[in-house]
């Protein structure tokens, strides 16, 4: 036993020993902290900064993966007579290969079966008569941003949902207590926020992040980015929605109604498109930040759109 684990103590030493090791390690360090300094400093920029966390989260998680591969490939080849010579080589090769092979295998895991996982609880409906119009304004709006064949399903609730769901059957789910509080301009405003959430990528990325962020409980970095990831995605989503729509006002005010009402039940949490908890490790930005950013870009819509006194004639 105690020959065993002194073998197993000097692969080890000759593996973080190795430039080879370390190269990789200080890379993979020194590009988290450059892409950290970017995010920092760039604080009104949400397009940048969702791009630089997502590089960020899939940096945190090769890291982690990285350093379990090397520990069980040197536990596994200590054994072996040729290790000292030229194994360490060989091993942080396989350590760097696993380390992706694990994020991608979580992933595509994740990926596949998050959505479908989704679809079971709420088990949405096809939209009926009432609800038709939200159906052919998701389909307009869908096909003059690229994607193809989104759904609109409907979730008999109370409470106000609206999520976007990913994966092969891309769908927009809204609940029919939130078509009943909000009016129809607040209505086009959140369902195209969730579609810019398809646009983005971001409702494959939650539910892939979930899954790997659990993978990764015992890991402070993620704790941290995973949350802030999540919320420059809703800034970047409600910024587009009020591009797209050209009323960012409308979704600010159907935000504020969605957060009077009461809080979700604990199977819609970190899915909807509000959620009342708050704070550094939470997913949902501040809805106070969320609402003022709506309307400072209001204002700037309006202030270039339109000379000021015209009146606006949309109904
Ligand atoms: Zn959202």
């Amino acid at each position: 036993m105690a020959d065993l684990l002194g073998t197993i103590g000097e692969a080890l030493l000759a593996y973080w020993s190795s430039p080879f090791a370390l190269i990789i390690l200080s890379v993979a360090g020194g590009s988290m902290a450059t892409l950290a300094y970017v995010f920092v400093s760039n604080a009104r920029n949400a397009k940048l900064r969702v791009s630089l966390l997502t590089a960020l989260y899939a940096l945190t998680i090769f890291f982690w993966s990285f350093l379990a591969a090397s520990f069980l490939l040197c536990v596994s080849a200590s054994g072996m007579v040729a290790y000292r010579a030229n194994g360490v080589r060989a091993a942080v090769t396989g350590a760097v290969f696993a380390a992706y092979l694990v994020t991608a295998v979580l992933s595509w895991f994740a990926w596949r079966r998050g959505s479908a996982a989704i679809l079971k609880r709420f088990a949405p409906r096809e939209a009926g008569e009432d609800e038709r119009w939200v159906r052919d304004y998701v389909e307009a709006v869908a096909g003059s941003e690229g994607l193809r064949d989104v759904r609109l399903g409907i979730v008999d609730r109370e409470e106000p949902l609206a999520m976007a769901v990913g994966g092969t059957r891309p769908s927009v789910l809204v609940s029919t207590g939130l078509l009943a509080a909000l009016d129809g301009q607040e209505t086009q405003a959140v369902v195209t926020h969730e579609l810019m959430h398809l646009r983005n990528h971001d409702a494959q990325f939650k539910v892939v992040s979930t899954i790997l962020s659990r993978a990764l409980f015992f890991d402070p970095f993620s704790k941290f980015f995973d949350p802030a990831v999540h919320r420059e995605r809703e800034y970047l989503a409600d910024e587009m929605s009020g591009r797209t729509t050209g009323r960012p006002a409308a979704l600010a005010s159907a935000l504020v109604k969605i957060a009077a009402k009461p809080a979700p039940s604990k199977a819609a949490w970190g899915i909807s498109i509000y959620s009342p908890r708050g704070g550094m490790f939470s997913r949902y930005p501040p809805l106070r930040e969320r609402v003022d950013r709506l309307l400072s870009l209001s204002e700037l819509l309006s202030a270039n759109g339109e000379p000021i006194g015209a009146s606006r004639s949309q109904s």
